[in-house]
């Protein structure tokens, strides 16, 4: 079993970037296999919905072409407990500081080129430019990628430079698990006093905490600060506009300077696009990277999402990249398809062609008659939202993302062989994009 997994990873190897192989393929083990199953062992819900997303449809014809027979892919998680993945993480480390959120790979263009500015005056120089450095944008705008592109830079300068980098939810929860095992006094110690250059992202998650934490991390900040050592914070938002937060922190955020980063224009998409083809090693024509560029406006990780899929299904179909491509595998992303096609719309038009509630569509109801109906829905909210698949489960009655997946396989399982399946699905999505 062992090397038959063995041969499937070397398979699919190849199809993907290194860094993804290491972070995605290679720490996944395939533990059983059973009646054409295999069960493969996962970190964790999040690494199962990421991987199925992105690599599941090349492990699966990698494992049929190696083992001839066609088979499903079970997940289970390596550390179902370690849900509050937090506790373990330790502040610092991240499969990607390493070489892939540089500010060489950043493009610069006029949404961002002040908080770029900000980012590397910063990285020269750690706590005497601009002390906080708050970087603030939307989400999918390349806070994180700056953010780690300071830490990558400084640490270049000076490899003696204790950088640590951590969300604020792992802060937190860092801290509460401090609290609750009487350690605080390491807690100060890591961000305090064995740090040089404090990199927190998504500090607008301190909003509405409690008292005593955005006491700690107001002393925090502090300590730091008056010891000249250099902090770096992004948010989704002005720090004004984040709502229940302390005063008092709010304008230490103020101290330094502040860097919005806005949505990029027509001219930086088109510069991103190209900027990662190049580094995925894909070769993107000109008037693909346009429809692209002009079809998905406010975020970047939804470009890079789009090249990754034209990316797959090239691969995949053994076809080049064409706007035809483009036009059918990135429907879902393109802005005119996706503004009309919502869950509303989907559960509405499934509920009619099936005869039954949209109420019973989110029940709990397991009666065949409602399973399909769901299914069938949760498949097209999938294939036509941009919604992830813990938001589609939200939706259906707050079901977990796994029995979303569950629904999903079994539609597409089912339209290989079922016509009449197949004929309402089609007529579905007629409808749908009408
Ligand atoms: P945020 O933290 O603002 O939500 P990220 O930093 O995670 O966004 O960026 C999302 C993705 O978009 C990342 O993969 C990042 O590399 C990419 N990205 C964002 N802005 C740029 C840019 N200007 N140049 C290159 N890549 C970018
Ligand atoms: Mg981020």
């Amino acid at each position: 079993m062992e090397n038959v997994w063995q041969e499937v990873l070397d398979k699919v190897r190849p199809q993907v970037r290194p860094v993804e192989f290491r972070n995605w393929l290679k720490p996944v083990q395939a533990v059983e296999w059973h009646n054409g199953t295999v069960t493969l062992l996962v970190k964790d819900g999040e690494f199962q919905t990421w991987f199925i997303e992105h690599y599941e449809p090349l492990v699966v014809r990698a494992l049929e072409a190696v083992t001839q027979k066609p088979l499903e892919v079970e997940y289970k998680f390596k550390n179902p407990e370690l849900f509050d993945r937090a506790i373990t993480a330790s502040a610092g480390q991240h499969p990607r500081f390493e070489s892939d959120y540089t500010f060489d790979g950043f493009v610069v263009g006029s949404s961002n080129h002040m908080a770029y500015a900000a980012a590397k005056a910063v990285a020269n120089r750690p706590g005497r430019a601009y002390n906080p450095l708050f970087i603030y944008g939307g989400t999918g705008l390349g806070k994180t990628h700056l953010l780690y592109a300071i830490g990558h830079a400084a640490q270049q300068r000076d490899p003696r430079l204790r950088v640590v980098y951590i969300t604020l939810d792992t802060y937190l929860n860092d801290f509460y698990s401090s609290v609750r095992l009487k350690r605080m006094d390491q807690f100060r110690v890591k961000y305090r006093d064995s740090c040089d250059l404090l990199l927190v992202d998504d500090v607008h998650f301190l909003s509405g905490r409690g008292e005593r934490t955005q006491f700690e991390f107001f002393h925090a900040f502090n300590a730091l600060h008056s010891a000249h050592k250099q902090i770096v914070l992004t948010s989704d938002r002005f720090p004004r506009e984040i709502p229940d937060i302390e005063e008092r922190l709010l304008s230490r955020f103020e101290w330094g300077l502040i860097a919005d980063i806005s949505a990029p224009e027509m001219d930086t998409r088109m510069a991103i696009l190209q900027h990662k083809a190049v580094q995925v090693g894909l070769d993107l024509p000109g008037d693909v990277a346009d429809l692209i560029a002009r079809e998905v406006s406010d975020n970047v990780r939804e470009l890079e999402s789009c090249l990754n899929r034209l990316q797959l299904e090239s691969i995949t179909r053994k076809v080049p990249i064409t706007i035809k491509l483009a036009r059918e595998s990135l429907k879902s992303y393109f802005k005119q398809q996706a503004r009309k096609i919502n869950i509303e719309n989907i559960m509405r038009v499934v509920s009619q062609r099936f005869s039954v509630g949209v109420d019973d569509l989110i029940s709990k109801s397991r009666k065949k008659n409602f399973t399909t109906p769901r299914h069938v829905s949760m498949y097209l909210a999938r294939k036509f939202t941009l919604l992830s698949l813990p938001d589609i489960g939200k939706k259906f009655g707050g079901r977990d993302h796994t029995s979303v997946i569950s629904g999903i396989r079994k539609i597409e399982r089912n339209l290989k062989v079922d016509t009449t399946l197949q004929q309402d699905i089609e007529e579905l999505e007629s409808r749908l994009r009408r």
